[in-house]
């Protein structure tokens, strides 16, 4: 979905698509996995459980899910799989809503369900909402990186170049070098 005002190349929306379900693994053994991943791939922060593995534009953990190679792969948001983990999957057009107001949160006490119109007045009243900003380094016509993307490339640890490449519609070459540190030197790996 194009945005109005904001250069295309600019957005970093992954291409593979997130799936949006309450079945996110078919056996125990998938689901004794995804839970493993999790914990492996988040930091306790004062209440907050945070995801440091890939994440959205907007902060968002992102996971991949199946367990039949890369043709079964799917991007799942972590909150919804947190959530479904739990025993409290979300329907169609619910989202994850956070009560810490920290997107990159996974603490399931911390979530709640909402409809996107919910998350939106709460997004507005907590103060956060924010049109998407065009970063300096992204604004380049051909480019599908953002900064905050390239730092997530960087710190991301277990997802392999071609998988990332998928994610970020680019080529895995390109993914290879940003983790090398060529290019986008103007991005620091910011210790956010
Ligand atoms: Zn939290």
């Amino acid at each position: 979905m194009l945005l109005p005002g904001i250069c295309v190349g600019s957005l970093a929306e992954p291409v593979m698509p997130i799936v949006k379900t309450r079945t996110y693994w078919k056996t125990d053994a998938e689901r004794a996995r995804i839970a493993e991943r999790i914990g492996q791939l988040t930091v306790r922060a004062g209440e907050c459980l945070i995801w440091t593995g890939a994440k959205d534009r907007r902060g968002t953990g992102l996971m991949q899910i199946g367990g039949g190679g890369a043709a079964t792969w799917r991007l799942a948001r972590v909150p919804r799989v947190v959530m479904a983990l739990a025993g409290r999957p979300l329907g169609e057009g619910m989202c994850a809503c956070h009560r810490c107001d920290n997107p990159s949160c996974c603490e399931e006490t911390h979530l709640f369900a909402g409809t996107y119109t919910d998350n939106m007045r709460d997004c507005i009243a907590k103060g956060r909402f924010q049109p998407l900003p065009v970063l300096h380094g992204s604004s380049h016509h051909r480019s599908k990186l953002t900064e905050e993307s390239v730092r997530a490339i960087r710190q991301e640890r277990i997802l392999s170049a071609s998988t990332l490449a998928t994610t970020y519609g680019v080529s895995a070459g390109r993914i290879r070098a940003i983790r090398r540190g060529k290019g986008w030197v103007h991005v620091s790996d910011g210790a956010v």
